[in-house]
């Protein structure tokens, strides 16, 4: 690992001057990817601005929801009572991230943030557009191609990346409707989850739309006034501490059979957590049962382009979409 130089911020306005005073300069809180990439020499910063003392580990209610601070834990987001009560399709697929031991160092911001998982990207002897994005633009940068692409996107990749987004977190915080809090050094913005992380297009480089000189503050989850019931269904290779090969995030609201309200976010299928709300308006008026819910599934993955090794995943798709949906009536 190259040497580099640590400074502590006190204040969100300090770290982010820091961290746009200098280009090779990281965040870093937590550190349970950027370590990593680190030692992969995926990454190499010159600087890390280390935020994780920052005043922003508060959950508290809101007007209009909850705000999560962005240096909460996600075992301390998971297990908060206003969580479980109010939000409880959160905690359950933080639950179902990681390791309780990565749990208890991972922030909600650094989740967010969390990089892919393709074998590719953090093997620097292989070819990839998001690690390497000007050597070799277009198919031939990409590993996973014509690699081993298992684990990769069925939905809204390109020919430069098929790279999935591997936070459970993301896609139950995508059907959550949560908007994400950033401060910058122009100033204060707010972004909804369903715009902040990016399909790859020909810059798979950039997996959201933070700029460089921007910090994530806070996660606002609204408070929908149809609640209804909710379920994360994760269908992975292992029982525990595996990354998706498809996910599920979906809560609806069902009144006398008919759906009244409806969200589902799908994880392990693409480079951002897919969401189609065209889909889910067309469900609201029909009959809660299996034969609507599977119509919604196959438009949900109508433009799925599978690749040599993940055929599989639209059929899973389909009937984990199913499932969830069921569980949720
Ligand atoms: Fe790199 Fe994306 Fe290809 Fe993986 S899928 S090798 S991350 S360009």
């Amino acid at each position: 690992m190259k040497n580099f130089d640590l400074i502590q911020a006190n204040q969100p306005a300090d770290a982010v001057k820091l961290v746009s005073a200098t280009p090779a300069t990281r965040f870093i809180a937590g550190g349970t990817n950027l370590v990593d990439l680190m030692k992969y020499g995926v990454e190499s910063p010159d600087i890390l601005v280390d935020i994780s003392r920052l005043p922003l580990d508060n959950i508290e209610k809101t007007a209009t929801g909850l705000r999560i601070g962005a240096l909460a834990r996600n075992s301390d987001v998971a297990a908060n009572k206003l969580v479980i009560d109010r939000f409880p399709l959160l905690s359950q697929a933080l639950l179902a991230g990681a390791s309780p031991q990565l749990r208890n160092m991972a922030t909600m911001g650094g989740n967010l943030m969390q990089r892919t998982r393709c074998y590719y990207f953090y093997d620097t002897s292989t070819p990839c557009n998001k690690r390497n994005p000007n050597t070799n633009p277009g198919p031939n940068g990409c590993g996973a191609l014509g690699g081993f692409n298992r684990l990769h996107a069925i939905l809204g990749a390109s020919d430069s990346c098929i790279a999935t987004n591997p936070s459970d977190m993301n896609v139950a915080l995508s059907a959550l409707d949560a908007v994400v809090q950033i401060q910058g050094v122009n100033g204060n913005r707010s972004v909804p989850l369903i715009d902040f992380h990016r399909l790859p297009g020909n810059t798979p480089q950039r997996d959201n739309v933070l700029e460089p000189n921007e910090l994530i503050v806070a996660i606002d989850l609204p408070t929908s006034r149809l609640v209804g019931k909710s379920h994360y269904q994760k269908v992975r290779d292992r029982a525990s501490y595996a990354f998706s090969l498809v996910s599920v995030a979906a809560r609806m609201t069902v009144e006398n059979g008919t759906i009244q309200h409806v969200r589902i976010a799908l994880g392990g299928v693409a480079h951002k957590p897919w969401r189609m709300p065209d889909v889910e308006n067309q469900l609201v008026g029909k009959p809660a049962i299996e034969s609507t819910f599977r119509e919604a599934a196959r438009q949900l993955l109508a433009g799925a382009e599978p690749h040599q090794y993940n055929s599989f995943k639209i059929k899973l798709a389909e009937n984990t979409i199913v499932r969830t949906l069921q569980t949720v009536v």
